[in-house]
């Protein structure tokens, strides 16, 4: 059960701390304090854990200082859509508002190499109007041989460069908790030039502790990938887990599921799962077509395979696109085959927003319905 407190709600004052103390009292039941910052406001809930089916509702919600109450429904508490459930969702980070209503599209470089491609690459999305990318320093690899990235060597410089050509937030996945620190170290250092989206890619989904320390630091929002082989809802408790550690600020992407059945793509698209998503959690969803597909094949048409899963996410209700692309994708250090060029930028933000104006009038045909 969730006990959503009035808006001014002061943790400090004495009413909090007798309706905490009241609420503490009920046999089995304890209480975690949540502080949701929204746009307009930040909203204190306090979750209350246990046996909550002997509590009455209407008795809780009649209690000063509380605004109303719901019931959990589902099993992920934080960022589950609950029956009744009228929380504001989503979040806004650097100057941009991600929620189950916008669309945030992230073309950029799979992995950092080259000064000049950083540059390249961020002065089209200037040219562009695109204010999001990605950008891998640190990169997880199948062989140990392989490209790393160039880890936080190429941080400063890279955000200089973010700044430079307006790039608000940048996604870049991180494998290790250091990394945290070492991305605040250097947007300090360079002084904020731009912001950065904690990535945690499919390798890690489960990886706990990464989660937690994610999830610990209220910074940086955390773009979280679903596990390549393990269940959509496996996937949703490690999102889950991010919250129940503080941080409700996720977006949840999908990037394919690693089964041969999926060839001749690199993974089987799962994009079907985005209105699954958005039915079950609150979260912003994301999908990730260059990871998914994983080849510049085209169709007899002539668009590429990556723009038709792009097309499927978006027509579906996806709120982030991630999408690699690189000025030389025959250079690139990482995922060069999947990479998408800048002449074909322009093409694909227009077929976006095709798709995007398909999904708007989609819903307008639909009645809203409330989950169950
Ligand atoms: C990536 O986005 O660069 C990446 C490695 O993705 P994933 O974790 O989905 O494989
Ligand atoms: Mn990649």
């Amino acid at each position: 059960m969730i006990v959503i407190l009035q808006p001014q709600a002061d943790r400090n004052s004495d009413e909090f701390r007798a309706l905490l103390a009241a609420l503490d009292a009920r046999p089995d039941i304890t209480t975690r304090v949540h502080e949701v910052v929204g746009r307009q406001q930040t909203l204190t809930e306090i979750y209350l854990l246990g046996d909550t089916a002997s509590l009455d509702q209407a008795e809780i919600e009649s209690l000063p200082g509380v605004d109303r109450v719901v019931r959990i429904s589902r099993e992920y508490r934080i960022i589950g859509r609950h029956r009744d459930d009228r929380r504001p969702a989503g979040f806004e980070y650097n100057g941009i508002q991600f929620d189950q209503e916008e669309l945030h599209v992230f073309p950029g470089l799979c992995a950092v190499d080259t000064r000049a491609h950083v540059e390249t690459m961020l002065r089209a999305l200037r040219e562009h109007g695109v204010q999001c990318t990605r950008m891998g320093a640190y990169k997880p690899r199948t062989s140990p041989y392989a490209f790393q990235g160039h880890g936080r060597e190429c941080l400063p410089w890279v955000f200089e460069l973010a700044g430079k050509y307006g790039i608000r937030v940048i996604a870049m996945e991180i494998t290790h908790e250091d990394h945290i620190t070492e991305i605040r170290e250097a947007l300090e250092q360079t002084g904020n030039p731009t912001g950065v989206m904690l990535q945690i890619g499919t390798r890690n989904t489960q990886n706990f502790e990464l989660l937690k320390s994610a999830g610990r630091q209220r910074e940086f929002p955390v773009l979280l990938k679903r596990g390549f082989g393990i269940t959509l809802e496996e996937s949703l408790h490690a999102a889950e887990y991010l919250a129940s550690e503080g941080n409700a600020r996720i977006v949840f992407a999908l990037r394919g599921m690693k089964t041969n059945l999926g060839d001749p793509h690199r993974n089987l698209v799962d994009f079907s799962h985005v209105p699954v998503v958005r039915r079950l959690t609150r979260l912003p969803v994301c999908i990730d077509p260059s990871h998914s597909v994983g080849t510049r094949d085209r169709g007899p048409e002539g668009l590429l395979e990556i723009q038709h899963a792009t097309a499927q996410g978006i027509v579906a209700g996806a709120n982030m696109v991630l999408v690699d692309f690189h000025p030389d994708p025959a250079t690139a250090l990482v995922d060069g085959p999947q990479a998408l060029t800048l002449a074909e930028l322009p093409g694909f933000l227009e077929d976006v927003a095709i798709v995007r104006e398909a999904w708007e009038r989609r819903t307008r045909l639909a009645k809203p319905q409330s989950p169950v």
